[in-house]
């Protein structure tokens, strides 16, 4: 019953859809998918904020995938050309990476409402209290906390 779809599958004995797989194989499709997966990951982020943008996802996938599509270039193609064309790319997505998470840690939480500032601003975006430098924070955190009256 099954035979035709077996017939389409393996038309070739060693072959699947046509293809001769292999784990290399596996590892360097695996890398096409992560690879190409990144182009929709920041579509759907531009769409979303009718901006463009490049989500931190696709910096993630840029770097997988080349990684994987190198290995499989080294190890399994043996082909210059392509080990080429994926030697160096993880130099700028780390370095992206790199950019983004100091970023993320230079922003300023609001201590009265939780809104997330961008580094160095003077008041929150949202309620306007003022974001002092964490000496500040400490100072007021003194002051609340002497006895009223004083
Ligand atoms: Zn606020």
């Amino acid at each position: 019953m099954m035979d035709w779809l077996h017939h389409v599958l393996f038309w070739n004995q060693d072959r699947f859809i046509g293809i001769e797989w292999g784990w290399w194989k596996v590892v360097g499709w695996l890398g096409n998918f992560v690879f190409f997966a990144r182009f929709f990951v920041q579509w759907y982020a531009t769409e979303k904020r009718k901006q463009v943008v490049v989500p931190v996802a696709f910096w993630w996938l840029s770097l997988l995938g080349s990684l994987l599509l190198l290995a499989y270039a080294l190890f399994s193609l043996h082909n210059s050309v392509i080990i080429f064309s994926y030697a160096f790319n993880w130099i700028p997505y780390v370095r992206n990476l790199i950019i983004h998470r100091r970023h993320e840690d230079a922003q300023l939480k609001c201590p009265a409402c939780g809104q997330i500032c961008p580094p160095k601003s003077n008041f929150c975006l949202k309620c306007g209290v003022r974001l002092g430098t964490q000496e500040d924070a400490a100072r007021l955190a003194a002051h609340d906390s002497r006895p009223a009256g004083s």
